[in-house]
């Protein structure tokens, strides 16, 4: 398996630091918002990579974190007059409606800054004994130039950077490319007391923090939006290595960005659509779709369009299986056509070394689309029940893959079979022979054969 690496800009083979297992890091969100879709197509692609390890035989251990005290969330506390925690607890709770619906799987562990505060005040204080963080005014600060790797992830020039930044007025910070590791608490924020004074943690830190508690110093893979690569990533590198003295991350992997009408999303433009927003008119499972069609490395344009387009696609493969599912019923015999099974075993390869080049989901779905394609137009009532099956099974094995639920209904309980079966038997005594072959043929295409014997009503699944 291959994967792109932010670090070294190259495409690497995959070699886990755990036989068989995988340590993943994903920034989560700050929870004062509903998320929005740029944010939905981070989480998705990273739920699809974690969801092919899983398929492939890993144990993935899932960190994510929720950033729940920042200047954001006391912002939007402040001005609905409610607490931090109470904003917080809210979006969370947000939070998991949408990514449930977007079939995202649940996190191993979800930590949170306000949880792992010692944790974070330890992490601090050892930067501060080696020399690598130093206390102001209004907090402690990471000093960017003891880092002499400082800009590896993202490539900057350290002396560029400072250049360029911007001095702000009453700065305490030695250099303007410094950063908060600890903000001393204004009155009326938030606080945690700490060596240096009352206060809260600086963004990046937690994500140090978090991700070494349940990850260890070094660990395989740490994710996040293409706008985390600077300063967010850079930033934790430098506290993390100057804190561990050991490698941080081995792979970074970084989703592209999610356009609107080819536009930044932006408020102020007016092209800014929250997830909420987008289910509200669309089937989840369609944005998915859309979301993994393109490659997750390539910036993808959003329009209702484009979204329209995605649903034709979503249909068609479902449709597929459904005609599949009718043909099922009244295929006569059981027997393969080996040609076309050979064919689909193909393309689920072809699929399979897609996502093993750097999780390349969108050649992967042309497979799936190949499948359907011969479905449509190879498989009919003469090629067999194998032929069937092994079309049908494949496709949604494939989309399984990707965390893309067709929405079929799954087989027939007993229990509801049995209800039919009686209602059948009503019709039957009330003369309504119609009816009662209606419900033989609805069974028949759910896979259920009838038989009637002296004894009463037998069935059988085909
Ligand atoms: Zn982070």
């Amino acid at each position: 398996m291959r994967i792109y690496n932010t670090m070294t800009g190259t495409k690497e083979e995959f070699v886990p630091l755990k036989k068989n297992s995988v340590g993943m890091y994903v920034c989560g969100p700050t929870v004062y918002n509903y998320i929005h879709i740029g944010n939905a197509r981070s989480f998705v692609v990273f739920d699809m990579v974690r969801r092919y390890f899983e398929y492939t035989g890993y144990f993935v251990k899932y960190v994510q974190n929720f950033t729940d005290v920042d200047d954001k969330i006391i912002k939007k506390a402040n001005e609905e007059g409610r607490s931090v925690s109470k904003v917080s607890e809210r979006f969370i709770g947000e939070y998991f409606k949408d990514t449930d619906a977007l079939g995202i799987q649940r996190a191993t562990i979800y930590p949170r800054a306000t949880q792992v505060m010692d944790d974070i005040i330890s992490f601090i204080s050892v930067l501060v004994r080696k020399g690598y963080a130093y206390e102001t005014q209004d907090g402690v600060y990471f000093s960017v130039e003891k880092f002499k790797d400082y800009g590896k992830l993202s490539k900057k020039n350290i002396d560029d950077l400072i250049s360029g930044a911007r001095v702000e007025v009453n700065d305490t910070k030695r250099n303007p490319l410094d950063f908060a590791l600890w903000k001393l608490a204004k009155p009326g924020e938030p606080y945690w007391d700490s060596p240096w004074g009352k206060g809260r943690p600086g963004w990046h830190i937690e994500c140090s923090v978090m991700s070494s508690k349940y990850l260890g110093d070094t660990f395989d893979i740490h994710c996040g939006g293409p706008d985390l690569v600077f300063p967010h990533h850079e930033n934790e590198i430098a506290q993390s290595e100057a804190k561990s003295g050991v490698k941080f991350v081995n792979y970074w992997m970084h989703a592209g960005y999610l356009n609107i009408n080819n536009q930044k999303m932006s408020k102020s433009l007016g092209n800014f659509f929250t997830v909420r927003e987008i289910l509200e008119k669309y089937d989840p499972m369609v944005v998915r779709f859309f979301m993994l069609s393109s490659h997750y490395r390539n910036p993808i344009n959003f329009s209702f369009d484009l979204l329209d387009q995605a649903k034709v696609g979503f249909e068609r493969i479902k449709n597929s299986v459904l005609k599949l599912g009718d043909l099922k019923g009244q295929a006569e015999s059981s027997s393969g056509d080996n040609e076309i099974i050979q064919d689909i075993t193909k393309e689920k390869q072809g699929f399979i070394s897609a996502m093993d080049d750097d999780f390349n989901s969108a050649a992967a779905i042309s497979h799936v689309f190949n499948i359907a394609g011969i479905a449509n137009t190879r498989i009919n009532v003469q090629s067999g029940r194998a032929t069937i099956n092994c079309a049908a099974d494949t496709i949604t094995e494939l989309m399984d893959v990707l965390g893309i639920s067709l929405n079929i209904k799954k087989e027939m309980l007993d229990e509801e079979i049995e209800k039919q079966i009686e209602e059948r038997q009503q019709a039957r005594e009330y003369k309504d022979y119609a009816a009662a072959d209606k419900i033989r043929e609805e069974l028949k295409k759910q896979g259920i054969i009838l038989e009637d014997t002296p004894q009463g009503v037998r069935w059988k699944r085909i």
